[in-house]
């Protein structure tokens, strides 16, 4: 697919991009192999300026950076903003953390030596990133990575060019080594072709079903280790005992931010019956609120999607889980302007046979369900073939925390937007993907746990006697 910014608020081409050409790949492969072996004789707190500096730069360049963004895929200036800020977060994070998470961790054992597990960098990773936080997607992998000593090639997705580029160029003038992150307007083929190359020992990708797929079976066959943060259908759950302000209060927001279009965005509001008319009502006077507009403009309180392609999906979604028995409770008309807008939507009665009950909506559409018990809260929160967050919302948080523990996903937040930050871990189960980005989970997603064992002389007497009959004694 061509590499070009199209403006989602009024469909201008900014700009297209060159591919990459097989030169571009050997060199970001030999470049990045290269500084893979440098790294291994240097310690990791050699490299925590270069990461302070990303931090630096990417917070003196913040007003650029979020226009090149909000440029690229739509999303507000001050969300784009505040995702530069959350960058600069993590990149100091780890420069001032990751050297100490990375020293080995000794393990207590039998009398065969000291035992340490040394937690060494593998090779060069292979990121291929999804367009909807264009800069954050990236430093996910990329600030730990580099702490590691784990060079990275980045395929950032095709609509968002620009902040790929941004991104790069960041790094570069950190004055961080050639090779730490190269990116490359590559084809779904080279992609293929730079994973299977003996110099790359680690895959991460953000993305879609379809992407994770494809990847997943690429690393595979590859033996390549991977790690996939895939789509979510996170339930917001309100219970009988919730504040009905406080829960729309969060549940508006989250539905909104970012168009809608966020992995852990709440796409399903599970709501107990003696709330739901209330809840609804409430929702929909919020949704009414909302100003689409220029996303740089600070009165626009809904941005574009990003792009023609997404807001069809969504809208044949929507069409689809109408005709399928969904009742509009409001929203679903067109929006008078060029820019690819969808109204906010909610839509009510979606039974267990719609054909849309088991998708994910990528953009601003609530689905609200209304439910007897905690225990058919539960079952319809857990009835998706996705696993990524959720939300639950009670005045009695001990109650909201024991409906969270039953809930089947990678990170639930009570009473609280789910946040991510650094020092937690980010990621889902089941369709959502393996593997974790951030914490000390994600520092080691593609590190060598690698076992050393250190001894005077060989324990004789070790209960391990096989090994001393093997050997005559
Ligand atoms: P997508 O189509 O899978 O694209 C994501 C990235 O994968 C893009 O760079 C894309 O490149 C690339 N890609 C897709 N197929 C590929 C293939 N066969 N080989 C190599 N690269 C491939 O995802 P999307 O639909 O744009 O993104 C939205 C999805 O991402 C949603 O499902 C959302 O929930 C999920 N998401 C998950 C997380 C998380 O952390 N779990 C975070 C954000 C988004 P092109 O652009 O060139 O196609």
């Amino acid at each position: 697919m061509a590499y070009k910014t199209v403006n989602p608020y009024n469909n201008e081409l900014v700009k297209e991009y060159p591919s990459a050409t097989a030169d571009d790949i050997e060199k970001a492969l030999s470049t990045g192999y290269a500084l893979y072996k440098k790294w291994r004789d240097e310690p990791a707190a050699s490299r925590a300026d270069a990461l302070h500096k990303i931090a630096d730069l990417l917070r003196k360049n913040e007003d650029e950076l979020a226009k090149i963004a909000t440029t690229d895929m739509g999303k507000l200036y001050a969300e784009s903003k505040g995702e530069v800020e959350l960058c600069a977060i993590i990149a100091d994070y780890y420069a001032d953390n990751g050297a100490e998470m990375l020293k080995p961790t000794p393990i207590s054992s039998r009398n065969t030596g000291d035992a340490e597990i040394y937690h060494q960098s593998t090779g060069v990773l292979m990121m291929v990133e999804p367009w909807n936080f264009p800069y954050y997607q990236i430093m996910r992998v990329f600030a730990p990575n580099f702490m590691v000593g784990n060079p990275m090639i980045l395929k950032h997705a095709s609509n968002t060019p620009g902040s790929a580029e941004a991104f790069e160029k960041i790094v570069k003038d950190s004055g961080a080594a050639a090779g730490s992150l190269t990116n490359l307007f590559a084809s779904y083929d080279q992609v293929s072709e730079i994973i299977a190359d003996p110099r790359v020992q680690g895959v991460a990708l953000t993305g879609s079903k379809r992407g994770g797929q494809s990847v997943a079976e690429n690393a595979g066959k590859n033996l390549k280790k991977n790690s996939m943060e895939l789509g979510g259908s996170d339930a917001f759950v309100v219970l009988s005992d919730a504040d009905v302000d406080k829960a729309v209060d969060l549940a508006w927001r989250v539905r909104i931010y970012n168009a809608g279009q966020v992995c852990t965005s709440d796409k399903r509001f599970i709501v107990a019956d003696n709330l739901y008319d209330e809840f609804l009502k409430k929702l929909k006077a919020n949704f009414e609120k909302l100003v689409p507009g220029d996303p740089m403009d600070p009165k626009t309180t809904i941005a574009p999607m990003n792009s023609k392609r997404a807001k069809e999906k969504l809208q044949g979604q929507i069409d689809k889980a109408v005709a399928g028995g969904a009742k509009v409770y409001y929203g679903n008309e067109p929006v008078d302007l060029p820019g690819q807008f969808l109204q906010p939507t909610i839509l009510t009665d979606i039974d267990k046979d719609n054909p849309e009950f088991y998708d994910e909506m990528f953009g601003p559409v609530a689905q609200v369900f209304k439910v007897g018990s905690d225990q058919e809260a539960i079952d319809l929160a857990n009835d998706s073939e996705l696993g990524l967050g959720g939300i639950v919302v009670s005045e009695d948080a001990q109650h909201g925390k024991a409906v969270a523990e039953k809930i089947e996903t990678g990170m639930v937040f009570v009473n609280s937007f789910l946040v991510s930050l650094p020092e937690l871990p980010f990621g889902g189960v089941k369709g959502s993907g393996y593997g974790r980005e951030l914490s000390q989970l994600g520092l080691n997603a593609f590190t060598n746990e690698k076992l050393i064992v250190t001894a005077q002389e060989p324990d004789w007497n070790n209960p391990a006697g096989g090994l001393a009959v093997f050997n005559g004694k």
